[in-house]
């Protein structure tokens, strides 16, 4: 097949928001890319297939984590909330991401929601916090805000990687989907290229330069794979509750969730707004225990406590395994207080919280341990690039982050 024949300039395995991004800055340069993506194009939303693709899996003691393995990543499920990489962070490993920052300002529609835009919900909650004295200040999103009208929130309004990975094919890269990569071929210190499953064939394709952007789980079972064993050994993967509680007098249920909210950084957590899809809604109501209030979700205001955990755990072989630590409960616990006392002064009653989950699993080949500063591994010509590199715990939204390190490892490698 000629995409084997080919000496690739590039090959990145994955199209999340980093593996799309990347592609998007190195194909404009006008080189070879090859993009490999295990899933394939799919913006539904239809839970028994994700647990049967493993997007939702089950990580210990009957808590989720959902990820998205499909054209676009995580980013075609996720709620669109941008926050600015924790500059000093990055700074203690060498890394200013300000002018990427930048570029991604110019090139993305980022900015708060318009007044009008805001739900009910998330109005009734967010008068409620400030009521309270809390600083709960309206969010950046990848909306284009323009697309949207008052209760009238299409799908494509919401920026995803799908648009950063069209970009990258019309500017000459090839995409290959129901493509996994199972491992790296390496030549000494060298990789070469990497072995895959290309639409129900085993590949090796060829490349000078291979990026794994295969997401907080994916690329560190490739790297084990790959005889770096480092890889996997612990990660976060910012546990979230959701408390819902019932009010009258409006009429919520399809809104944008995510809106506004207030950082708890001494204390490890973040409160937003959450009006969750209906079907995940009826999930989560199922996996609490409370059948009787599947068909109240047009009645239900949620505040959504992500936790920032501690590292720990491991994917290997497949396997994804945490539990908690005391200390992450406690974050939990003190979240939820502050989420009901919101809620409850908003008028919301019958609160309840629902069962962990977890959206963002990354820091399982941080920089500094698995791979330097520029994201490179212990092997030439290999590198990471997705939310695995994050050096330490987090707790906040990714996206933005994982994007302004893709267009600085672009810049890198284009030297
Ligand atoms: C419900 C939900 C809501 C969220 N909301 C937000 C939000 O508001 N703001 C925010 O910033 N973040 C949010 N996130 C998280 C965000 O979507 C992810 O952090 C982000 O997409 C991570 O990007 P990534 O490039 O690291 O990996 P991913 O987006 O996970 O992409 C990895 C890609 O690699 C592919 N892949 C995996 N293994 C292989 C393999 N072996 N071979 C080939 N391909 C492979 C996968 O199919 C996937 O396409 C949310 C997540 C969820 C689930």
């Amino acid at each position: 097949m000629s995409f084997e024949k080919k000496n690739w300039d590039v090959i990145i395995v994955g199209t999340g928001p980093s593996g799309a991004c990347l592609a998007r800055e190195i194909a404009k340069r006008h080189k070879k890319v090859l993009l490999l993506e295990k899933g394939q194009v799919d913006l539904s939303i239809n839970i028994p297939r994700m647990l049967l693709n493993k997007e939702m899996m089950f990580i210990g003691n009957g808590k989720t984590l959902v990820r998205g393995i499909r054209t676009g990543g995580t980013s075609v499920l996720y709620y669109g909330t941008a926050y600015y990489p924790p500059a000093e962070l990055f700074a203690k490993f060498g890394i200013d991401l300000s002018n990427d920052v930048e570029e991604l300002k110019r090139e993305l529609p980022l900015a708060p929601l318009k007044d009008e835009l805001i739900g009910p919900a998330a109005r009734k909650i967010r008068e409620s916090a400030l009521n309270l004295g809390y600083a709960w200040e309206k969010l950046d999103k990848f909306i284009d805000q323009d697309l949207c009208t008052p209760g009238n929130f299409p799908f494509d309004a919401q920026w995803n990687a799908t648009r950063y990975v069209n970009d990258a094919v019309e500017s000459g890269a090839v995409l290959l989907t129901c493509s996994e990569v199972t491992r790296v071929i390496l030549n000494g210190i060298q990789a070469v290229g990497v072995e895959a499953i290309v639409q129900g064939e085993h590949r090796k394709l060829y490349a000078s330069k291979i990026v794994l952007s295969a997401g907080g789980l994916g690329s560190a079972q490739i790297l084990q794979a790959s005889g770096i064993n480092k890889a996997g050994e612990g990660f976060f993967c910012d546990p979230i509750t959701i408390v819902q509680g019932l009010a009258e007098g409006f009429e919520a249920g399809h809104e944008i969730p995510m809106v506004a909210g207030e950082i708890f950084t001494k204390e490890g957590f973040v409160l937003t707004d959450l009006t969750l899809p209906k079907l995940v809604y009826q999930l989560f109501s199922l996996q609490a225990l409370r059948p009787h209030r599947v068909w109240q979700h047009g009645k239900t205001m949620g505040i959504m406590i992500k936790v920032r955990d501690g590292i720990g755990g491991s994917i290997k072989r497949g396997r994804v395994h945490k539990v908690f630590s005391k200390s992450d409960k406690l974050k939990m616990q003190q979240g939820e207080g502050k989420a009901k006392e919101i809620l409850l002064n908003a008028g919301a009653k019958k609160l309840y919280s629902t069962v962990w989950t977890s959206a963002h699993p990354g820091g399982s080949a941080r920089i500094g341990e698995v791979v330097d500063s520029n994201l490179k591994s212990e092997y030439d010509n290999l590198y990471v690039c997705d939310c695995s590199v994050i050096p330490t715990e987090w707790g906040l939204p990714p996206t933005l982050t994982v994007l302004a390190l893709a267009k600085r490892l672009a810049k890198y490698l284009l030297q």
